[in-house]
């Protein structure tokens, strides 16, 4: 059975008032039964570490340099997440991608950079609405995959998360349904085990409009390990019953 995961993204939302009462109320949510956490803004990375010290609930960052220490004005080391302890970078978000000109093999790279600081990147892959209407979904996924296992190796592969998040169903309201999803999940379980004696280890995140009302059913589907929740973890009781529904 793969490592269950809920992990929340709160993108460019925050502030140290909002978030000081949304992580109070996360860290009074009691054991959760699988594993959660947090991708914060940078700026509240250290905010975030020291309310939830000692919760079950772990850290991550939205985004990751690809480069090490150096000249690189406005980067974020990974070692720098490390050090304010993050556990896990999302790379490939797919408003990186969009809005931010991130290609496929910067991905890889972005998650590369992680892997070697002992963050777990959680790898986001995920088709936009023209592409699923014209049938390129599961190429688009399989680039997108094959991409990031083509930087990293295919023997370091259990030790990702990976995230589908379909762009149309991203802060739309409008979630992937059962059968989609489990179509690309199924998928992209059996890209993993060409590649990777621990496939069936490795969780399989679904991202895109989930909120506790479709929570339960959209975790059942085979092979989803979890979700990447943007709106719904904003707000302190729906992102704790979408991680209970996990
Ligand atoms: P959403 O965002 O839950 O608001 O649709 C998901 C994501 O972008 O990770």
């Amino acid at each position: 059975m793969p490592n269950k995961l809920v992990a929340g993204n709160w993108k460019m939302h925050g502030s140290l008032a909002a978030n000081a009462a949304l992580l109070g109320e996360l860290a009074s949510g009691g054991d959760l039964g699988v594993a959660c956490a947090v991708c914060v803004p940078y700026p509240y990375l250290g905010q975030a570490r020291d309310r939830l010290d000692g919760t079950a609930i772990a850290l991550g960052a939205q985004d990751v340099s690809e480069f090490g220490e150096g000249a690189y004005t406005g980067e974020v080391s990974a070692g720098m997440l490390a050090e304010f302890g993050c556990r896990y970078a999302i790379v490939g978000h797919s408003e990186r991608r969009a809005l931010f000109a991130e290609d496929d093999a910067t991905v890889g790279r972005k998650a590369a950079a992680a892997l070697a600081a002992r963050l777990v990147p959680i790898v986001c892959v995920g088709e936009t609405l023209a592409e699923r209407e014209s049938g390129e979904t599961m190429a688009v996924i399989r680039r997108q995959l094959d991409a990031v296992a083509g930087v990293l190796g295919d023997e370091v592969l259990g030790s990702v998360v990976f995230a589908y998040e379909p762009v149309w169903a991203i802060g739309t309201g409008r979630s992937a349904s059962a059968g989609q999803v489990g179509e690309v999940h199924g998928e992209i379980r059996g890209w993993l085990r060409e590649r990777c004696a621990v496939a069936d280890l490795v969780p399989i995140l679904y991202g895109g409009s989930v909120k506790p009302g479709n929570a339960a059913e959209l975790f059942a589907v085979e092979n989803v390990d979890g979700g990447l929740i943007g709106g719904a973890s904003l707000v302190a009781n729906d992102f704790l019953a979408i991680c209970r529904a996990a």
